[in-house]
């Protein structure tokens, strides 16, 4: 029989985030679907209150928890252990963790402590032949494997948005306090640094992704390219709807000499050599639709593009609506629009 240990931590508020979240609902369909494997769940954090209190009615077992302040800032050292000793304490077989980039960093180092095997970007579970596979894609999400390993324990990083997260259910769930020695470090954390939540572009949990093509650069109907006015429209689009935003290669590409959106990065690229976000909805501007773009939409659940060329490869089975128009025009009245509804709703 497997036990399960499903790992969270807290953000700097105190709260787990939806990652976190999702981990937990995963893992308890995986106790169901491992006909009622025991189950442990763990919280790394610096005060863990709040995010004990979001795990109430979770059918775990029980709730262990690493707090104080070594523990309220990524850090190898201190998270190894206390990850380290979780796993200690709870003698699980299988352990999941959302793919945060704290966890990221420590799970294949806490493997190797346990002479254990590590897999990452798990998209799913099933039992084939009475043994568990992993299911994760491999080579830009083109080829589809499901794998099994004989060796325990098994940590296994989740995929975020694979499941709705876990909502706090009638339950107590008491937290038990697991003790560390102390923990020699080089490293002092000192603070963190980051951009403010809304200058920060790429917006993994937003609900739609906006998407910007190199169109945007090009000369329009006066022959003259209109940069500054794309920039400005599209930055008051991005804070006006919280979505995330997403570039076609050509215009992250683009560099010195040509006109350029200058908060686009090769991070923000979607496709074949780029990214394949999931966000429920997604508008594409500007961008042709081509192959090598679209496979990175292959998550995006309903998509609509805006291109003055009804011809364009959105218009061939890519988008569900396409919107054959100038999307200058297009955004400068959806922004208008939004403008006017917060007026109305302040
Ligand atoms: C090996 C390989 C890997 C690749 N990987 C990727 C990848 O990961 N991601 C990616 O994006 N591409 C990738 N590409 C490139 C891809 O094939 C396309 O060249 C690229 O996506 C085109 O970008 P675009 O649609 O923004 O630009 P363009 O092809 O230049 O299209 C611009 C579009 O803007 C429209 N437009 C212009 N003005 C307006 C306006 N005012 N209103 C509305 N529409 C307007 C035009 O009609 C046109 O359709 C890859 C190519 C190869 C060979």
């Amino acid at each position: 029989m497997e036990t399960i240990l499903c790992l969270t931590h807290t953000e700097g508020d105190g709260k787990l985030p939806r990652s976190c979240l999702e981990a937990v609902a995963t893992a308890t369909k995986l106790q169901s679907t491992l006909g009622g494997a025991p189950l442990e769940l763990g919280i790394l954090g610096g005060d863990v209150t709040e995010a004990a209190s979001m795990l109430s009615g979770v059918p775990a077992r029980v709730l262990r928890v690493v707090s104080g302040p070594p523990f309220a800032a990524s850090r190898y050292a201190t998270d190894a252990a206390a990850v380290e000793a979780l796993l200690r304490a709870s003698g699980a077989t299988l352990v999941l963790a959302p793919h945060t980039p704290r966890f990221a960093r420590v799970i294949a180092g806490v493997a190797q402590r346990f002479q254990g095997r590590v897999d990452t970007h798990v998209m799913g579970f099933s039992v084939l032949g009475g043994s568990l596979h992993v299911d994760r894609y491999y080579y830009r999400q083109r080829i589809e494997a499901r794998l099994s390993r004989a060796q325990r324990p098994w940590l296994v990083t989740l995929e975020s948005g694979i499941t709705a997260p876990w909502t706090a259910a009638p339950g107590e769930l008491r937290p038990e306090h697991v003790e560390l020695a102390e923990i020699p470090t080089r490293t002092e954390v000192k603070g963190v640094s980051c951009p403010a939540p809304d200058a920060q572009t790429i917006r993994p949990e937003a609900h739609l992704l906006f998407v910007a093509g190199a169109g945007w650069t090009k000369p329009q109907a006066d022959k003259r390219p209109h940069a500054d006015e794309a920039e400005k429209l599209i930055l008051e689009f991005l804070r006006r709807t919280n979505a995330s935003l997403g570039g076609s290669k050509s215009l992250v590409d683009l560099t010195g000499g040509e006109a350029v959106l200058r908060f686009m990065t090769h991070m923000n690229q979607i496709g074949q050599t780029g990214s394949t976000p999931r966000h429920p909805k997604g508008l594409s501007t500007c961008c042709h639709g081509e192959e090598p773009h679209t496979v990175g939409w292959r998550f995006i659940s309903e998509r609509r593009a805006i291109n003055k060329d009804a011809g364009c490869g959105w218009a061939r089975g890519k988008a569900d609506v396409l919107y054959v128009a100038d999307a200058f025009e297009v955004i400068a009245r959806v922004n208008a629009l939004l403008a006017e509804e917060r007026q109305e709703k302040p």
